[in-house]
C-alpha cells in the first residue's frame, strides 16, 4: 500500500505518461500515477488500424454522451475519450501536427507567457523522435515516434495537388511553424506501430523503482488543506485511497474530467458547488468554462478507381494481416488520414482558417462501416473555432459522467467560415487530377447550391473532430484557472497539465499540442523543485493567489 509519494499524477493519458517519465527520471523523486483505464495493452493498441476496434468499444473509449446540442439541431453526440494507460494518444488517428506560429505567438498574447511559438518549439522537438530526413524542425532524440507514412494511397498526393491547382500552397516541412498549405501529414507511429505515450513515454518508465503506476483507480477529489493541496482520494477494487503529496498534485485527467475532478476537490462555481453539497475552497466561474471542439463535416464522393474501401474487404484481410505481421507495414499501418490542407474564409485573412483532412475512403453512416464503394473523404473543420461550451458536474459523485454542454456551430462565424470551407472543398474535388476519379457525392448526397443548404446539411451532419480542449484555461488574467506556470490559481501544490489548459485551440489536432504542454510543464515543476525545494512550505499565500508564488 503506497501512503506517500512526492508527485501524484492523476490520469495516465496523453500528458500524465510523459509527466510520469520526466518526473521519475530523478531517482530522488518518489512518482505516483493514477489512470481509471485499464492497462492499454494487446495487439489493438499497437497496431494502427486497431483504432476502429477501439473507438467505441466502452472498456477502453469513455464514449461521453452530450447535452442536447442546439446548434446541430438538438442532436446528442458521443464524445469518444481514451480510457486507458496512453489516454487519448492510444485509441486516436494519430496524425501529428505541432500547429502554427500565430497559434501560440497568440497564447503569449492572451497571457500565457513563455508559451510563444519560440518558447514552445523546442519543446516539441524534445518530445520527438523522427523517422524522416533530419531538419532542424525536427528531432531524432526524443521518446515519441513520429513518421512519415508508411503507406499512403496515391490519392493522398492527388490531393494535394488539386488544393496546389485551386492555388493553395504545397507546404514542405509543415512542423516548423507554417501550416499555410497542403502537404501529406506525419503519423505518430514508429515502424509500423502506434506511438502512444503509454508506450513511448512509460514503458521503460515503468521499470524504475520511484515511479508505481496504478491502473483501474478512479480518482474522487484532492483533500485540501488550508489552500494546500495534501492528498489524493481514489478508488481501487472497490476500495477508498488516499495517498498524500509531498510535494504536488497533476491532475492530467484531460478536458472532459479535469474540471469535474477540480470541482469534487471544492474549485469551482461556488454556486454549482453548493447546489451538489461540496465544501467551497476556490469560487472559480472559470472551471469548466471555454469548451472547444472542431466542428467536423465530411464531404465524400465515390470514385471510379479502388480506395482503401476496396482494400478493406474483408477476405482481404489475411493478406494484410501478414503484411503487418512479418513485415511491420501495409494497409494495417495506414492513418486515417494522409494529407492536410489549410484554407483562408477571405483572401485577406493572415492566416488561414480552415482545416482540411483527406482520407482514401468512404464511409457507409447508415451501416456505420466502410462503405461498399470505393471513394473519398474530405473532413472540414474551423481550424480554431469561435463557438463555446462548458463542462458542469452533474452530481458530486465521481461516478457520474460529466454534463457536456456544447454549441457546436453555436458562432454565427464558425457556421460562415464552414460554408465558406466547405463550398471550396467541392471545387478541390473536381480539379485535376481528382476530377478524373471522382463520381457522384456520397455524403450529403446531393451538393448545396446555396448558403441555405450548407447550413442545413451542417446542423444535420456535422460531427465532432475529437479535439475537446479549453475548459481550465490558462491565462495571467483574474478569471483564469491555472497561471502560465499551470498553477492552480488560488491553491498551492496543484496543477493542470493537459489540454485542458489551452485558452484558445491550435489550428492542430491537439495531441502533440497536450504532449508539447506536458514536456514544458515538467520542466517547470522540476524547475520549482531545484529552486526552491521546500517552496510549499514556505509559501505564505497560501489560499491566496500562488501566480505569485515564486516557480
Ligand atoms: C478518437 C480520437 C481521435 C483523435 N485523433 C487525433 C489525431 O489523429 N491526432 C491528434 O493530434 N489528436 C487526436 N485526438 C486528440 C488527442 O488524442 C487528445 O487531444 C489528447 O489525447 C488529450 O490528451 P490529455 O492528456 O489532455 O487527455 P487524455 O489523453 O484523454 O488523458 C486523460 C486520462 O485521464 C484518465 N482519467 C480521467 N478521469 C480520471 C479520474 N477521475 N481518475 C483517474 N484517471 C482519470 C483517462 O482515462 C485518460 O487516460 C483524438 C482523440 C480521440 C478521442
Amino acid at each position: 500500500m503506497i501512503e506517500s509519494a512526492d508527485y501524484i499524477i492523476i490520469g495516465g493519458g496523453s500528458a500524465g505518461c510523459v509527466l510520469a517519465n520526466r518526473l521519475s527520471a530523478n531517482p530522488a523523486n518518489r512518482v505516483v500515477l493514477l489512470e481509471a483505464g485499464g492497462e492499454g495493452s494487446g495487439w489493438r493498441f499497437r497496431m494502427p488500424a486497431g483504432a476502429y476496434l477501439l473507438i467505441g468499444d466502452p472498456k477502453v473509449d469513455w464514449m461521453y454522451r452530450t447535452e442536447p446540442d442546439p446548434s446541430l439541431r438538438g442532436r446528442i453526440s458521443t464524445w469518444n475519450a481514451g480510457r486507458a494507460l496512453g489516454g487519448g494518444s492510444s485509441i486516436n488517428g494519430m496524425i501529428y501536427i505541432p500547429g502554427a506560429r500565430a497559434d501560440y505567438d497568440n497564447w503569449e498574447r492572451l497571457g500565457c507567457f513563455g508559451w510563444s511559438w519560440d518558447d514552445v518549439a523546442p519543446y516539441f522537438r524534445k518530445s520527438e523522435k523522427f523517422a524522416g530526413p533530419p531538419s532542424q524542425s525536427h528531432s531524432q532524440e526524443g521518446l515519441l515516434g513520429v513518421s512519415p507514412l508508411s503507406i499512403a494511397h496515391p490519392f493522398a498526393d492527388a490531393f494535394v495537388d488539386a488544393c496546389v491547382h485551386r492555388g493553395v500552397k504545397r507546404v514542405e516541412d509543415y512542423c516548423a511553424g507554417n501550416i499555410d498549405g497542403a502537404f501529406l501529414n506525419y503519423v505518430t507511429q514508429w515502424g509500423g506501430q502506434r506511438s502512444s505515450t503509454a508506450h513511448s513515454f512509460l514503458r521503460e518508465a515503468r521499470g524504475r523503482n520511484n515511479l508505481d503506476v496504478i491502473t483501474n483507480a478512479k480518482v474522487d477529489r484532492v483533500e485540501i488543506t488550508n489552500g494546500r493541496a495534501i492528498a489524493v482520494h481514489y478508488e481501487a477494487a472497490g476500495k477508498p485511497h488516499r495517498i498524500v503529496a509531498r510535494q504536488e498534485i497533476i491532475i492530467c485527467a484531460g478536458t472532459l474530467q479535469s474540471p469535474p475532478l477540480l470541482m469534487r476537490s471544492g474549485i469551482g462555481a461556488a454556486n454549482q458547488l453548493m447546489e451538489h453539497g461540496i465544501d467551497v475552497v476556490v469560487d472559480r466561474p472559470a472551471v469548466g468554462k471555454n469548451l472547444q471542439e472542431h466542428a467536423s463535416f465530411p464531404i465524400s464522393f465515390f470514385t471510379r478507381v479502388p480506395t482503401q474501401n476496396a482494400l478493406l474487404r474483408p477476405w482481404k484481410m489475411p493478406g494484410h494481416l501478414l503484411d503487418y505481421l512479418f513485415r511491420g507495414r501495409g494497409l494495417l499501418t495506414a492513418s486515417p488520414v494522409e494529407a492536410m490542407a489549410y484554407l483562408r474564409s477571405r483572401p485577406d485573412l493572415e492566416q488561414p482558417d480552415i482545416k482540411l483532412q483527406f482520407a482514401p475512403m468512404v464511409f457507409d453512416v447508415a451501416k456505420r462501416k466502410p462503405h461498399e464503394r470505393s471513394g473519398i473523404s474530405v473532413f472540414a473543420n474551423v481550424s480554431s473555432p469561435k463557438s463555446r461550451g462548458e463542462i458542469r458536474l452533474r452530481s458530486a459523485d465521481p461516478a457520474d459522467a460529466p454534463v457536456i454542454a456544447h454549441q457546436t456551430l453555436g458562432h454565427p462565424d464558425d457556421m460562415t467560415t464552414m460554408i465558406s470551407g466547405l463550398k471550396q472543398v467541392v471545387e478541390i474535388l473536381k480539379s485535376p487530377p481528382l476530377s478524373d476519379i471522382i463520381e457522384e457525392p456520397c455524403l450529403p448526397t446531393r451538393i448545396p447550391t446555396d448558403d441555405d443548404q450548407w447550413e442545413e446539411a451542417l446542423r444535420t451532419f456535422t460531427s465532432i473532430g475529437f479535439h475537446a480542449v479549453g475548459t481550465c484555461r490558462m491565462g495571467s488574467d483574474d478569471d483564469a484557472v491555472v497561471d502560465p506556470q499551470l498553477r492552480v490559481r488560488g491553491i498551492v501544490g496543484l496543477r493542470v497539465i493537459d489540454a485542458s489548459v489551452m485558452p484558445v485551440m491550435p489550428a492542430a489536432n491537439t495531441n502533440a499540442p497536450t504532449i508539447m504542454i506536458a514536456e514544458r510543464g515538467a520542466d517547470l515543476i522540476l524547475a520549482a523543485a531545484s529552486a526552491k525545494p521546500d517552496r510549499i512550505h514556505q509559501s505564505n499565500n497560501i489560499g491566496g493567489d500562488t501566480s505569485k508564488v515564486s516557480a
